[in-house]
């Protein structure tokens, strides 16, 4: 068995000698979980707290401090708040709005494992997420049913080792990088003994909203699987690549971690052209390549974010003429049972 993915703590690079500034776990625990807590920090309209307190009863709130700074206080309608505020609308529903609407549970192959596409399998890690994105589209995923314990994963393990025709294992979640890195290291270190699979793709939000989650352990572990690493973070708003969440990603690129950004196209937050170009522009300008811009998954709860892919293809255009073709990210929907990622097109 070849032991190039063990974990070499002893040496790791210069780069990554830094001291680490701050422990992300108690960056997460001082994350806003009550929606009172949120409208006095912003000093937002009186008005938003009943119905925050309903909606969030659905949904919990969920806000880390990092995130919070980059919210303009007093804005109702700034473009981060909206992705973390719950609203009176999530109560309502929409037909065609929800609870599974990517089809999750019939690609659901071992407890934890979504196979839905060639030669690439998902893993969802974790349930927990260091925010709570309105939006998401697994909002009401019955996390409580996949693995916690290592023990737990052995079937997808296996399932996964059976199937030579992967290559490549994504973890998601919830948000993969929840784990701690011990837990981290001992799923990655039994995925890197499988032998047929290549690359370790890994999405999360946390590079974005708790950028303290890469630490300089976490690049080197990174760095040290014999797997190829690739980080898949999710931003939507020029707004949020500022500060501690802009060093991340550089470092992220630095240590040689292939890095993409998804975005999900978001009424009231992203659905205007020089908002896109300039997330896809920031974006690039650190080497972190715009991949998808996600149609709207119709998750119960959701419908007020929902763009119409009339405008969504208005706006892809625009990009098109304004930034280099690198820039500018594919604009997809998942569709429930297909065999990709479907691009929209024009009808
Ligand atoms: C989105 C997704 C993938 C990844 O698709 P790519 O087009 O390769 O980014 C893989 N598995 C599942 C279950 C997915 O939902
Ligand atoms: S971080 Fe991802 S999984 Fe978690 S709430 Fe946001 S979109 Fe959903």
């Amino acid at each position: 068995m070849p032991d190039t993915w063990e974990i070499s703590r002893a040496r790791p690079s210069p780069r990554f000698l830094q001291p680490v500034a701050t422990d992300w776990s108690r960056s997460l625990a001082a994350a806003i979980r009550d929606p009172d807590a949120l409208i006095d920090r912003l000093a937002l309209p009186q008005e938003l707290r009943e119905p925050a307190r309903r909606a969030a009863g659905r949904f919990p709130l969920l806000v880390p401090d990092s995130y919070l700074r980059r919210i303009q206080p007093g804005n109702p309608a700034d473009p981060l708040l909206l992705q973390v505020l719950p609203l009176d609308n999530e109560c309502h529903e929409t037909p065609g709005f929800v609870t599974d609407p990517v089809g999750d549970h019939a690609a659901r192959t071992a407890p934890g494992l979504l196979h839905k596409y060639a030669g690439r399998a998902l893993l969802v890690a974790t349930g927990s997420c260091a925010v709570h994105c309105r939006y998401c589209f697994r909002r009401e995923y019955p996390y409580q049913q996949e693995p916690r314990r290592l023990d737990d994963w052995l079937p997808a393990l296996d399932a996964i080792a059976a199937d030579d025709s992967l290559h490549e294992v994504i973890l998601s979640g919830g948000d993969p990088l929840m784990l701690t890195d011990t837990r981290l290291e001992h799923l990655i270190q039994r995925l890197a003994q499988i032998p047929h699979l290549r690359r370790l793709r890994i999405h999360s939000r946390l590079p974005v909203v708790l950028p303290d989650r890469v630490s300089p352990d976490l690049l080197q572990l990174l760095r040290s699987t014999r797997l190829t690493p690739i980080m898949v973070v999710h931003a939507n708003h020029p707004a949020e690549i500022v500060d501690d969440c802009r060093d991340t990603l550089v470092s992220l690129v630095q240590s040689g971690v292939t890095t993409l950004n998804q975005a999900v196209l978001l009424q009231g937050v992203n659905d205007n052209e020089d908002v896109l170009a300039d997330l896809c522009e920031r974006l690039i300008d650190i080497g972190v390549l715009p991949y998808y811009l996600h149609q709207l998954d119709r998750v119960r709860g959701a419908a007020h974010f929902e763009v119409a892919e009339a405008r969504g293809l208005e706006l892809i255009d625009e990009l098109r003429r304004r930034l280099p073709g690198y820039a500018v990210p594919r604009y997809v929907r998942e569709v429930a049972g297909a065999a990709s990622k479907t691009v929209v097109e024009i009808a």
